[in-house]
């Protein structure tokens, strides 16, 4: 800010210019946290999924749930610049809801269509602040008669780290229910592993920055296969993020990984073309592995 006002110092033009665009984005988040309660029910969101591929068994029978909006006149809006901001408004709780909705009842459609698989979603720090949250994911498990095995929750650490007794003992609740519980982004926060020992979560997820160039750095390969290797020696499970390459996919399998999710294997897909991807997968997981879908 203060570089850009230092540019615009002897130029009216461009401070107009500054002024302007600082009011027009502030404008923008106006409307989107305006806009949200009411586009969650107008059917202006939508839900993604993104496989998660388990290295050893070479399948798929987890994915992440991910939020859309195709908003009627700013077009589409990527989570990062909607879900922060509903955060700060205090709306984030309708959002969670919205989506745990959605995802429970395609659960039950694909269990009817017998598709099993456990999808994950993401929470805030509020929605674990929430002491209703616990009693209403198992009214709608119940509700759409599944198993909470099937619903797992992701939290990233610095979430908790705001209240972590508060979230320890609402993980704990929800676990004690038989929900699978993540820690994600790993590794972005100023959390180590020692301290998520405490926390009653049955995975890690390792963030993206460390995953995405490991087929060549080095560096990056140490701290996924000693990241992986502690976490296995606490009790938890390692998912590798945003792997895109093929190239990647062996460094992954010899740091020890459980599963991977990334543009590799599938963005994040409407059900429907979920449903196709892993019905292609199932069929011939040696070609993904072999990189021959690459070619
Ligand atoms: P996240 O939970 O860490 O989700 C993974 C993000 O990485 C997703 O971005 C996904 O599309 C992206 N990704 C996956 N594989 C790759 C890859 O190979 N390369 C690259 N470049 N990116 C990859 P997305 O969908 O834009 O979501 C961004 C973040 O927004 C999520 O990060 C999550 O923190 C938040 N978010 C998304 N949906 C929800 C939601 O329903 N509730 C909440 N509270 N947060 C959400
Ligand atoms: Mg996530
Ligand atoms: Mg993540
Ligand atoms: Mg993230």
């Amino acid at each position: 800010t203060d570089i850009a006002l230092e540019h615009a110092r002897h130029s009216p033009q461009r401070i107009a210019t500054y002024v302007q665009g600082q009011d027009e984005s502030h404008q923008r988040e106006l409307q989107l946290i305006r806009d949200l309660p009411e586009a969650l029910q107008n059917g202006q969101f939508y839900v993604v999924y993104q496989p998660k591929v388990d290295l050893k068994q070479q399948q798929c029978r987890s994915c992440e749930a991910l939020i859309r909006w195709q908003h009627p006149s700013l077009g589409f809006v990527p989570p990062d610049q909607f879900i922060s901001l509903a955060e700060h408004a205090g709306s984030i709780g309708l959002v969670t809801q919205w989506m745990l909705q959605q995802v429970c009842r395609q659960l039950a459609l694909w269990q009817q269509q017998g598709l099993q698989m456990q999808v994950a979603v993401n929470l805030s720090v509020q929605d674990l602040l929430e002491p209703a949250l616990c009693q209403q994911i198992a009214a709608l498990l119940a509700q759409y008669q599944l198993s909470a095995a099937s619903l797992a929750l992701e939290v990233t650490e610095s979430a908790i780290m705001q209240d972590a007794d508060t979230i320890v003992r609402q993980l704990t609740a929800l676990r004690q229910q038989g929900i699978s519980l993540a820690i994600d982004d790993f590794g972005t926060g100023q959390s180590s592993l020692a301290y998520l020992k405490q926390l009653p979560v049955h995975e890690v997820k390792i963030d993206r920055a460390f995953v995405k160039d490991i087929a060549t750095n080095s560096n990056d390969a140490l701290i996924v296969s000693a990241t992986t290797q502690l976490a296995h020696s606490l009790g938890f499970k390692v998912t590798a993020e945003g792997l895109e390459q093929h190239s990647g996919l062996s460094a992954l399998s010899q740091c020890g990984c459980d599963t991977v999710q990334g543009y590799y294997f599938a963005k994040p897909l409407t059900s429907d073309a979920f449903v196709k991807w892993q019905r292609d997968f199932s069929q011939s997981p040696a070609r993904w592995f072999s990189g021959e879908t690459t070619l």
